[in-house]
C-alpha cells in the first residue's frame, strides 16, 4: 500500500556542458521540474517531470507542469490510499486531457517510493509488473545498450567527426538530426566516416511534408543508407500519412511525437504508420502505460528503444530501470551524465563502459542513485510544498 502525504516540487536551473542555440537564444541551463514525494512513515522518492521550457516538442512546458501537478493533480492523490502504484494512472487521468509528463511526474514518483518500501530496485518491480518479462521468465537486464543523438553541426565534416568520436567512445547507435535541406548530406557523411556496418539512424522531428515534393524526395533518398530507422518525419498527429510514407520506403519509421499512449501504438500498427517505438515513459503518463506499450510492442513485434528528454541523472534513473526490460530491442537514448552536465545531481553519476552499456543499479533499492539534495538547493529557482 502507499500513501503520499506530501509532495514538494522544486524548479532547478542545471547548467549545460555544451550551450545550444535555439531560436529564442542560447541556453546555458536546463530549466527541470522535480518532485520529492513522501509517505506518512518518512519515506521519499525523487522523480522528475520532462516537460522542456517551451512547447516545441509537447504541448506541455515547466510552467504548464508547475500548475497543472500543483492545482490538477496532486490533490488527487494526496492522502489516497493506493494498494499499487499502477493504480495511480487511472486516478490522474480520468477527466483530465493531455498533461502527461505532469501526471508522469506524480506516477513514476509513486512506482519509486513503492520500490523503495518494498526494499526492491525499480527496474525489478517494474519486471514483476509486465506481462512479457513474467510470461518469459526475465529478469531485468543488468546493462542496456546506449546510442546518442547529435545535433546539427556547421558542416558535415564536423558533424562526421563527432559521429566518429561517439562510435570510438562505444555508443551503440548515432542517431542524426535531420530537417529539410539538411538531410543527405549529414547522412551520408555519418555513414561514410562510420562504414556500412556502424547503426545508424535519422530523427526529423516533425520537421518533413508530403506536401513538399522536395522533403518526399529527400526522404526517398534517406533510403539508401541502411539506416536503422528514420524517427517522426511527419506531424505528430498524423498517423495516415507516416503509413503512406512507410509504404513507399524499405527503411522502417519510428514513432516518438506520436506515441501518447497504448492506444496510439494499436493504431500505428492498425495502419501501418511504422515499424519501431521510441519510448518516453514522460510522453505516455507514466510507467504504467509505458510498461504496458512495452508489453505490446513485445507481443507483436515491434522494435522498441527509450527515448531521452534531456534528464538530470533523477529522470534518467528511471529511464535505465525501464529499459531494462526484456522487450526493448535497441539501444536508448542513455548517455551519461557527462554528456549533458557538469556536475549532476545524484551520485554515483550515469557512466558508460566502453562498449556503450551502462550498468542498472539491481543491487540497490529504488531509483538506484543517491540524490545530491545539496546541489538541488544550490540551483533551486522555486519551491511548492503541497500537503494531504
Ligand atoms: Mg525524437
Amino acid at each position: 500500500m502507499i500513501r503520499i502525504d506530501r509532495i514538494t516540487l522544486r524548479e532547478i536551473q542545471l547548467p549545460l556542458v555544451d550551450p545550444f542555440r535555439t531560436a529564442a537564444g542560447v541556453i546555458t541551463a536546463r530549466r527541470i521540474v522535480l518532485l520529492e514525494i513522501a509517505d506518512g512513515d518518512g519515506v521519499t522518492a525523487w522523480s522528475e517531470c520532462v516537460a522542456q521550457e517551451l512547447p516545441t516538442y509537447a504541448p506541455e512546458t515547466v510552467d504548464t507542469a508547475w500548475l497543472a501537478t500543483a492545482e490538477w493533480l496532486a490533490p488527487r492523490v494526496l492522502g489516497t490510499p493506493f494498494a499499487a502504484p499502477a493504480e495511480l494512472h487511472a486516478v490522474l487521468a480520468h477527466g483530465v486531457r493531455g498533461h502527461q509528463m505532469a501526471r508522469a511526474g506524480i506516477e513514476m514518483g509513486a512506482w519509486a517510493l513503492a520500490a523503495t518500501r518494498d526494499g526492491v530496485a525499480l527496474a525489478a518491480l517494474l519486471a514483476r509488473h509486465s506481462v512479457i518479462a513474467r510470461e518469459r521468465g526475465t529478469a531485468p537486464r543488468a546493462t542496456v545498450a546506449t546510442g546518442i543523438a547529435l545535433g546539427a553541426q556547421a558542416t558535415a565534416t564536423a558533424l562526421a567527426e563527432r559521429a566518429r568520436a561517439a562510435h570510438a567512445a562505444g555508443y551503440a547507435r548515432i542517431k542524426v538530426k535531420i530537417a529539410p535541406e539538411h538531410d543527405v548530406a549529414p547522412v551520408a557523411a555519418v555513414r561514410a566516416a562510420l562504414g556500412p556496418d556502424a547503426r545508424i539512424m535519422a530523427d526529423a522531428n516533425s520537421s518533413y511534408s508530403l506536401d513538399q515534393p522536395a522533403h518526399v524526395a529527400a526522404l526517398e533518398a534517406l533510403d539508401s543508407f541502411a539506416l536503422t530507422m528514420i524517427e517522426q518525419p511527419l506531424a505528430h498527429d498524423d498517423l495516415r500519412r507516416h503509413a503512406m510514407l512507410q509504404r513507399r520506403l524499405a527503411t522502417p519509421l519510428c514513432l516518438d511525437e506520436s506515441i501518447t499512449s497504448v492506444r496510439s501504438v494499436e493504431d500505428m500498427l492498425a495502419l501501418g504508420s511504422g515499424r519501431v517505438v521510441n519510448l518516453k515513459a514522460g510522453r505516455v503518463g507514466g510507467l504504467r502505460e509505458a510498461v504496458a506499450i512495452h508489453d505490446l510492442c513485445g507481443t507483436s513485434g515491434v522494435a522498441l528503444w527509450c527515448g531521452g528528454m534531456l534528464e538530470s541523472g533523477i529522470g534518467r534513473a528511471y529511464n535505465v530501470a525501464l529499459a531494462s526490460l526484456p522487450g526493448f530491442t535497441e539501444p536508448g537514448d542513455l548517455s551519461p551524465s557527462a554528456r549533458y552536465w557538469a556536475r549532476d545531481v545524484v551520485t554515483p553519476e550515469w557512466t558508460m563502459d566502453h562498449t556503450g552499456q551502462v550498468r542498472v543499479p539491481l543491487d540497490r533499492t529504488g531509483i538506484g542513485v543517491e540524490v545530491d539534495v545539496d546541489r538541488i538547493d544550490d540551483l533551486t529557482t522555486r519551491t511548492l510544498a503541497l500537503r494531504a
